[in-house]
């Protein structure tokens, strides 16, 4: 069967949506075309230049009608580096198009119908919003080293010697571990030969506590001069925590699992609301602490709990949501895959004087159907919070037949709460309350929250 479009040919094409790494994607004749830097409701004329059976790439030519929020970056190296995907889209634009495309997602996927436009509730300020960040080292021409973020779909680094997702002490802290490196001759990581010292360079700061870490990630046991280091770098004010990650595995994961420190203690502590919390450079912790209250209220305002609930708080991580919910629930029961947060976590609880929070390591669809089946658990509130792919069809099946009062599903990908969405509301479930909170500025993340109830009261 013949495509209706053919390579090294000029089109035109108008989009509809953005693809997962942000491109534009547009349809000529329902074939589908992927458009890098296009944004939806623009037309643009585009060069073929790659096509495969259902779909192909249009490099972008002329842009023959911009969108009303096209925007020069801010950042100069916005079009190449693959930190963030939408500078080229004004603030207003992304929120339109985050709360559009969860409303398209649960009515196409979800089967949900009419459903009222949504809010997006973004940020005052967008920009520099990040309390983590990991900066991958590489060398450059003649000595040079060079600090910044990966290219678009590739391993090559773009210098970035600014970054405007990043808390502006970064821009301090990279140009002094650059120079160190440059001046004292400590070589940086390549990947592609599996030589050199520094990989990264991972930075936590803590927005309400000032704390900053900085952990140097390298490929040995130990780096050079680590004290002239140690000196330059305690002129940062803020910091309290300086440590070397060790990481010698040929691999594109960031952090190994040894921590060496070079100054001050290993962990930061931060606050969300009145609750602190302890981080080390291992543990996953939300990035926008900003939205995390904002996301985290909204959580507590849908479970609006009274004192006298049971709650489960599935993929709770460093057992951030259940602490939030502690002081107004009866109990709560966390679970999450990964054992060092649950340590976190139990510490945390600790630490905060909360005594009727339990947590427990395992995989969520694992644990709840077991417990089910074994001693019968009920809960009056469930929420959960899954990685991307949404939840195992195992688990939902076990939260139907547990029936909670009230699901609360915090999402970062629509198209499988979409999807969860459709299977709950086949087992008497309805959807009765989505707001789009923006955690991630400048990028093509969403992140959704949504409050189902039980049909039958
Ligand atoms: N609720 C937490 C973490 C959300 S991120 C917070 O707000 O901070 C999602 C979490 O799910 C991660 O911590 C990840 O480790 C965990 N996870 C991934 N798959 C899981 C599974 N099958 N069961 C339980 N937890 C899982």
């Amino acid at each position: 069967m013949s495509l209706p479009v053919e390579k090294n040919k000029i089109y035109e094409v108008t989009v509809d949506s953005l693809g997962s790494n942000g491109e534009g994607i547009g349809r000529i004749e329902g074939f589908t075309i992927f458009v890098e830097g296009a944004l939806p409701e623009e037309t643009v004329k585009v060069l073929i230049v790659k096509l495969k059976k259902s779909y192909g790439y249009g490099k972008m030519i002329e842009i023959i009608s911009p969108s009303p929020y096209r925007v020069e970056p801010r950042c100069p190296v916005a079009k190449f580096c693959g930190g963030c995907q939408l500078q080229h889209f004004s603030y207003e634009g992304q929120l339109a198009y985050k709360a559009r495309k969860v409303k398209d997602d649960l009515e196409r996927i979800g089967g949900l119908k009419n459903l009222e436009d949504l809010p997006a509730f973004g940020m005052e300020n967008p920009w520099r919003y990040r309390n983590k960040a990991q900066f991958p080292v590489g060398n450059g021409k003649e000595g040079a080293v060079e600090v910044g973020f990966y290219a678009k779909r590739s391993h090559r680094i773009v210098d970035t010697p600014v970054c405007y997702l990043q808390d502006a002490v970064n821009d301090e802290i990279t140009v002094i571990v650059r120079n160190f490196m440059e001046e004292f001759k400590v070589s940086a990581y390549d990947e592609e030969k599996h030589k050199g010292l520094v990989r990264h360079i991972l930075t936590r700061v803590g927005r309400n506590s000032g704390q900053i870490m900085v952990c140097i990630v390298i490929n040995g046991k130990s780096i050079p001069y680590s004290e002239v280091l140690v000196e330059r770098l305690l002129q940062v004010k803020g910091i309290v925590s300086i440590v070397l990650n060790v990481n010698k595995e040929q691999t594109n994961v960031i952090l190994g699992k040894k921590i060496i420190t070079l100054w001050g203690k290993q962990t930061i502590e931060d606050s969300l609301d009145s609750i602190t919390f302890e981080i080390s450079p291992l543990s996953f912790y939300q990035i926008n602490p900003t939205q995390t209250e904002v996301l985290y209220n909204k959580a507590v305002e849908m479970a609006d709990l009274r004192g006298e609930e049971t709650v489960l708080d599935l993929y709770c991580g460093i057992g951030t949501i259940s602490l939030f919910f502690a002081k107004k629930a009866k109990k709560i029961f966390g679970v999450e895959i990964i054992p060092e947060a649950i340590e976190d976590a139990r510490k945390n609880a600790k630490r905060n004087g909360i005594y009727n929070a339990t947590f427990e390591v395992g995989a969520a669809e694992e644990v709840i159907p077991r417990l089910y089946q074994e001693q019968g658990i009920t809960a009056d509130v469930i929420v959960v919070d899954p990685p991307r792919k949404g939840c195992e069809q195992t688990l939902l099946e076990t939260i139907a037949t547990i029936r909670p009062e009230k699901l609360v599903y915090v999402s970062c990908d629509p198209a499988t709460l979409a999807r969860d969405v459709h299977f709950l509301c086949e087992k008497g479930f309805q959807v009765v309350d989505v707001q789009v909170v923006d955690q991630f500025p400048m990028t093509i993340h969403v992140e959704t929250i949504a409050l189902i109830t039980r049909v039958d009261k």
